[in-house]
């Protein structure tokens, strides 16, 4: 079964019936099915040496975009399946239990290499590259972040000069995700400087424009199968109509891309953080120590009682996100909420995994010391926690009333 056309084929976002918060509609759980099958048969047999070789999941990849993932919150029209944002999210969580790096790499390119485009592109660009970034053709990436702004990318230094029919672009962007393999990069530059944040733009660069290259990135932690690289702007230019969206509100554009985003890396650090907790579960049920076995242990029984209960909790605020997205409710504050807290929750878990396997958790061997160096990244991408609680604090201090 594929999501490409018809799988999920309704037009409107329906809410399930709903007996308890974790209920999914029957598209849903086809999606979920599907998925969960590809993972388990091709993406797990390989996660630990697409880590261990730091190697592009490339097979991974080519089977995400044939099963139609990439379309999955998009419309029929432009090559989508209108499954909502709460199938994608499942999608991005089934995968990240058995490899994150897949996950990453899945969630950097819908929700921040084509969302965007989507959203905010005028029709040309939006015929131009959705149907292609859906249907794999291209891959998308994200450049906000930038050697000197990072949490604070309003301090962002690329700048965009128009001449005649083109914008000339210079700067840098750093740890751009997917860069090496993207086709399209949404890029942030200033386009009037007086203005502060509302004098930067958001562009749509096409790979191939001269001036614009890439470099190589660092050695990473974790998420090692996950690409990528810094880019660089000398004189790069862009045709007038890569603006995407008005000019001046680029950043604002950026900011809004994340509060979806932020559900996807809730998403994959719910799936890290299932994937330990089931691996410590069998374990723990498995290896004996005096006389029985570990599950038998008190102590390790309220370790996994733990894990547990955080995990649940953490799937009902990044379903609850992806459901309030879907029901075109703001969901801001929600989808920072689910992040952090399943971001923490991966930490968490994985960390207590490797407890629970002990010496053999700390080795190669078994998977949950990748999942602990993959969930780090899940604390700092699309916004540290720190940033997470900053966008909290905003929604409950200064925009609820009262
Ligand atoms: C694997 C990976 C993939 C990434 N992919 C992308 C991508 O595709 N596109 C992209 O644009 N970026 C990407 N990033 C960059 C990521 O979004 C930034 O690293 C992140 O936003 C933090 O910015 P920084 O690294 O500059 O840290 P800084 O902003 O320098 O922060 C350093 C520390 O200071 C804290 N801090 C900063 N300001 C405050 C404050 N006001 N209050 C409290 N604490 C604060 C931070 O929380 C953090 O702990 C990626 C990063 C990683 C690691």
């Amino acid at each position: 079964m594929t999501v490409s056309h018809g799988a999920a084929s309704h037009t409107m976002y329906t809410l399930p019936d709903i007996k308890h918060g974790l209920d999914l509609t029957e598209d849903e759980r086809m999606i979920q099915e599907m998925v969960v099958e590809f993972a388990e048969r091709e993406v797990l047999p390989i996660a630990a040496e697409i880590d261990e070789n730091h190697s592009f999941p490339k097979h991974n990849w080519d089977k995400i975009v044939e099963l139609g993932l990439t379309g999955i919150p998009f419309p029929e029209e432009l090559g989508g399946s209108n499954g909502g944002t709460l199938a994608y999210a499942i999608a991005i969580e089934e995968i990240s239990k058995v490899c994150a790096s897949t996950g990453l790499t899945l969630a950097a390119h819908v929700s921040l290499g084509t969302y965007p485009i989507f959203k905010w592109g005028h029709e040309d660009l939006v015929k131009e590259y959705v149907p292609k970034l859906i249907a794999g053709e291209y891959m998308g990436a994200y450049g906000l972040t930038e050697p000197g702004a990072g949490s604070d990318s309003g301090g962002t230094l690329t700048t965009a000069e128009r001449d005649g029919d083109e914008w000339v672009l210079n700067g840098r962007k750093c740890f751009i995700t997917n860069a090496n393999h993207a086709g399209t990069f949404i890029c942030t530059a200033v386009t009037d400087k007086s203005l502060g944040s509302k004098g930067i733009s958001a562009f749509v660069v096409p790979r191939d424009v001269a001036g614009f290259s890439l470099e190589k990135g660092e050695v990473k932690l974790g998420m090692r199968g996950s690409d990528w690289a810094s880019l660089v702007f000398e004189d790069a230019r862009i045709p007038s109509n890569h603006l995407l969206g008005p000019q001046g509100e680029g950043f604002k554009t950026f900011m809004k891309t994340l509060d979806g985003g932020r559900i996807s890396i809730g998403a994959l650090s719910l799936g890290i953080a299932e994937g330990a907790y089931d691996c410590a579960r069998k374990y723990a049920k498995e290896r004996e120590a005096f006389g029985k076995t570990l599950a038998d242990q008190q102590a390790v029984q309220f370790k996994l009682a733990d894990m547990a209960l955080q995990v649940e909790a953490a799937k009902h605020l990044v379903y609850h996100a992806a459901r309030l997205k879907d029901a075109g409710q703001p969901y801001s504050k929600e989808g920072s909420m689910a992040k952090l807290f399943a971001s923490e929750v991966a930490m968490k878990v994985s960390y207590d995994a490797i407890q629970v396997y002990g010496g053999y958790g700390y080795s190669r061997e078994y998977p949950v010391e990748r999942m602990w160096r993959d969930a780090k990244l899940c604390t700092i991408g699309e916004g540290t926690s720190e940033i997470q609680r900053l966008v909290i604090a905003r929604s409950i201090l200064r925009d609820q009333k009262g």
